[in-house]
Parts: structure tokens; sequence; C-alpha cells
């Protein structure tokens, strides 16, 4: 078992973990190799790649395959721990047995348990599939019957779209960590307090494995509407002015990177055990970031 990625999110000094996505064509794998080679420098904990995101449509087989390839192929640009998301939705119990080991002979570490997304988006009604599964705790248990090394989930700074109450949402998260979960990783959020009042919910349910917030750096002109649906609500009031009043995009990725910043130093202050950067295959926001606040090793 590698046992790094667990050390980094119990030790006392911060985790830094990058995720990316799988991209569409050739000229996406050379650009997302070359930003991981970069972000290498900075020695993150583990990295990460998405899984078929996006919904069940009929694109997803191929970005499925991709999020395989990707995963698989970052062990050529970094040395840091490789996590593999694996999403539930639209498989059945014996497809994601076979998925798991194809990750763990690609040389995985660990994976991320998530249910993924209904044709429809988050709210939408949940279509079981034949012989599948229905919950990511379902998901934590098969990997764990196949894998001793760490698994972790999704948390939600504002609560699951589809969530009955924020205090059920944390209620699912006990359940995820009492299945096997090592640690969570958080939906993008913008506001320190709502990571505070998260973790103070979760604990208040028994779920008491580290929580490592998510955040993305808003890093052009376009990313406003990519961002909200990550968040999945209204930027907060500050941010949203100060981007509207942003000239050009560099004066947009200014305030981005002064936003996350302040952010992370005030996660941190407050206990966060790391951070975790939806990167969107990118490097430079990020790594701004991580020298800003003088962790990279
Ligand atoms: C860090 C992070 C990474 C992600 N990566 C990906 C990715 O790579 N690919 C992708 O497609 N998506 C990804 N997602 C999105 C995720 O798949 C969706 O948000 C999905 O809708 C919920 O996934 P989950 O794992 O939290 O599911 P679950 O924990 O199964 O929760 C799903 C819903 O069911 C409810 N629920 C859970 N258990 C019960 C129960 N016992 N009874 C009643 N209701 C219950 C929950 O409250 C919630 O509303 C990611 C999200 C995060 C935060």
């Amino acid at each position: 078992m590698d046992v790094r990625i667990l050390q980094a999110v119990l030790a006392p000094k911060p985790s830094v973990s990058f995720e990316f996505y799988p991209p569409k064509d050739g000229a996406g794998f050379g650009r997302l190799l070359e930003r991981a080679a970069r972000l290498e420098a900075l020695r993150p904990d583990f990295v990460s790649v998405t899984y078929g995101a996006g919904g069940a449509d009929e694109g997803r087989a191929g970005r499925q395959e991709a999020s395989i390839r990707a995963t698989e192929a970052l062990a050529r640009a970094t040395s840091a721990p490789r996590l593999a998301h694996l999403t539930l939705a639209g498989h059945s119990r014996p497809e994601l047995e076979r998925l798991v080991r194809r990750f763990l002979d690609g040389g995985v570490d660990g994976f991320m348990a998530l249910r993924g997304d209904p044709p429809g988006g988050p709210a939408a009604a949940w279509q079981p599939v034949a012989g599948g599964l229905t919950y990511a705790r379902e998901l934590v248990d098969l990997i764990r019957r196949q894998c001793d090394g760490p698994i972790g989930v999704a948390a939600f700074p504002y609560g699951h779209p589809a969530a009955k109450s924020l205090e059920h949402d944390a209620e699912v998260l006990a359940a995820k960590q009492r299945s096997g979960a090592d640690f969570a990783l958080s939906q993008v959020l913008f506001e320190a307090e709502a990571y505070f009042r998260l973790v103070e919910r979760a604990a208040r349910h028994g779920a008491t494995l580290p929580i490592i917030p998510g955040i993305m750096p808003i890093t052009g002109a376009t990313r406003r509407e990519r961002l909200e649906l990550y968040f999945g609500g209204p930027l907060p009031a500050a941010l949203a002015e100060r981007v509207s009043r942003a000239k050009d995009r560099d004066e947009l990725a200014r305030v981005g990177v002064d936003w996350c910043v302040a952010l992370a130093d005030e996660l941190l202050a407050g206990g966060a055990p790391g951070l975790h950067f939806y990167t969107l295959n990118s490097s430079l926001a990020t790594e701004t970031i991580v020298r800003g606040l003088g962790l990279n090793r």
C-alpha cells in the first residue's frame, strides 16, 4: 500500500493536491502533460484526474476512456501519487470491479469514490443501471474490497444540489467514512466560513475524516459560468463585483489569484488540512497561488 497520500492529508503541514480533467484530443493531452510537469516542481502530495464528468450523455464513454488514459499518462509527467476518480453512474457492479482493477494495474495509488451525475445534472432524478449501485458509499465498499490504498469522497460546503437538507448531507458524509473513506475533497468554495460550517456540521454527525477544501482560481474572462457551475451557486458579492470591474483578462486573473490567496490563508489558519486545486488543466494561476502562500517545497 502506498501510504504517501494518507500521510500527507494527516500530516501537520498542509497538503497540496492538483486535479486535472481528461483532455479531448492529442493536443489537449500534450498540454496536460506539460502543465502537470510544470506543477510537479511544486511537489504536490497527490494529483487526480476526473472521470467521465459532465453527465451521462452519449459522449460519456469516450470521456471515461480518456480519464483512464490521462491517469496513466500522468505517471510520465509526475512522480506524485495518483488518485483516480471513479463514478458509479452508468456502470454495473462487475464493470466497476473491472475498472478498479484496470486503474490499479495502471499504477494508481488510490481512488475518489463518486456517484457521478444523472443525464439531467446533479439535481435531476437518479437513473439506476441494472446490477449497478446507487450511492457513493456503496462504491467505497466495492473499492475497499479490491484496494487497500486511500479512498477519498466528495463533500459539499453548500450541500449537494439534491440533498434533503444540509444535516442529511453531513450524515451521508459520515456514512461514507463508516464504509471506509479516508478523507474528503470539497466542492469549490470561495468563502472560508462555508468550509468551517461544513467541518463543524460533519463532525456533529460523526464525520471526522480530514476534509480538504477545493480551490479554483479564476483565470480568464470566460471562466465565470464555469466557476458557478462547479460552485453550484452565485459568487460571493464582493468577488462578483471585483470580477465584473476587471478591465481585462490580466486584471481578472489578478483578482482571482488575490482572492484565492486570502481565502487559502484563512482556511489554513482555521485548521484546514490542505488545499485541493481544481487546476482546469492550467498551471499559471495555481502556481502563483501556491508560491504566494509559501507552500512550494
Ligand atoms: C471533489 C469532487 C470531485 C468530483 N469528481 C467528479 C468526477 O470525476 N466525475 C463526475 O462525474 N463527477 C464528479 N463530481 C461530482 C459528483 O459526482 C456529483 O456531485 C454527484 O451528484 C454526487 O456525488 P457523490 O459522490 O457525493 O454522491 P452520493 O454521496 O451518493 O450522494 C448523492 C446524493 O444522494 C444523497 N444520498 C446519499 N446517500 C443517501 C442515502 N442513503 N439515502 C438518501 N439519499 C442519499 C446525497 O445527499 C446526495 O444528494 C465530483 C465532486 C466533487 C465534490
